[in-house]
């Protein structure tokens, strides 16, 4: 038996509770077993945990849409049992039994080594948001190098900094030399977006509204987990030939934007997806997170909770509750 958070459906309404399962019970659908360590709570776990959004496509479903651990039973040829391993996306936790559990049974062709430096409770304190805002990061990084854009000429935008995504992505950029500039909802949160190597913070206030197609050119690069007008106004103000990382929506799936300061200025919008990215890109991105991450940040962006306790969690995250990252230990 094993505990797991299950999300049922029935007349009375959508819930999640958390109970115990028999191996038994696993999906048919994959070939290796893992014991689970941790799992994390995403900005999407947050809509499956609530069902604010029909993340969730077929029930009864274990949400969780990442997981590490270690190997129990494997069919598959590349995976071993003992093996240390990490997964994100792929529709689990949302179309196939997810990580806020203490077990799971996938394909084998959706599971990354762990890398060697990182552990279970590191790879989870990331989780799908620290690992997109490391794929943000190489898309701007792969930019920069073609454009010869050096670290430090300028500045480097991370909306929604207060949350996930946003904290990670300060931590990354400002290791690699950057100028960041936090925009926040929170400023309170000031000292600590700081502490993460933000150089300044403005208010959110300052980009969610409509606003000019063409504004001052300030941006070398930006990373964006809001969307909707927010993205609209960071492509406005955005340098000549400069870059932005589209990831998010938490103010809205809307883009409200004009073509001026692509076709005026030549800027690019990248889109990033974690949940289909090819292997090659989410290795590449797990192991630079090994090789350059700052432990300390990840420490100070991260919070351990349990996992009956990542039920009450979902509604916090929705509501710009959770500051950085949520671990959770399913052994707690
Ligand atoms: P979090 O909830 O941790 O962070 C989102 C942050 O956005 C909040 O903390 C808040 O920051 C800001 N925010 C919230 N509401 C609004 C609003 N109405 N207007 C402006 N800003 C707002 O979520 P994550 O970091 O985990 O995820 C961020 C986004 O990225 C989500 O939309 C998520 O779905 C998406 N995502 C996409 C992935 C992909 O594959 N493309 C993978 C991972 C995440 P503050 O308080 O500082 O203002």
């Amino acid at each position: 038996m094993f505990k797991a958070l299950v999300i049922t459906k029935p007349e009375a309404g959508y819930r999640c509770d958390l109970t115990e399962l028999d191996e038994a019970q696993l999906p048919a659908e994959g070939d290796v077993t893992v014991r689970i360590d941790y799992s994390t709570v995403n900005y999407k776990d947050g809509l499956a945990l609530t069902g604010k959004a029909p993340v969730v496509r077929s029930f009864p479903m274990v949400p969780g849409i990442d997981f590490a651990g270690t190997v129990t039973h494997s069919a598959h040829p590349k995976w071993n049992t003992g093996d240390r391993v990490l997964l994100n996306g792929y529709g689990v936790g949302e179309g196939h039994w997810g990580g806020l559990a203490q077990m799971a049974r996938v394909k084998g062709d959706w599971l990354v080594a762990l890398p060697a430096g990182l552990s279970a409770r590191d790879a989870m304190s990331l989780g799908t948001a620290g690992y997109t805002a490391m794929l943000c990061v190489l898309a701007l990084q792969r930019h920069w190098a073609a454009a010869g854009t050096a670290p430090g000429s300028g500045e480097v935008l991370v909306t929604g900094a207060g949350g996930g995504v946003g904290g990670v992505a300060i931590s990354l950029l400002a290791g690699l030399g950057h100028t960041v500039v936090a925009s926040t909802g929170r400023p309170q949160e000031a000292d600590y977006l700081k502490s993460l190597g933000a150089a300044s913070v403005i208010h959110r206030d300052e980009l969610n509204a409509a606003g000019k197609p063409l504004q001052k050119e300030r941006w070398i690069g930006v990373v964006d987990s809001v969307g909707s007008h927010t993205l609209a106004n960071a492509c406005a103000s955005t340098r000549y030939g400069g870059a932005i990382a589209a990831c998010g929506l938490a103010q809205g799936m809307d883009l409200p934007a004009s073509v001026a300061p692509f076709i005026l200025r030549g800027i690019t919008l990248y889109g990033i997806d974690s949940v289909m990215a090819p292997m090659a890109q989410r290795e590449a991105a797990w192991s630079a997170l090994d090789r350059t991450l700052d432990r300390a940040q990840l420490a100070a962006i991260t919070q351990e909770i349990g996992l009956q306790d990542a039920i009450a969690a979902g509604a916090d995250i929705l509501a710009g509750r959770v500051r950085g990252r949520l671990v959770v230990n399913v052994n707690a």
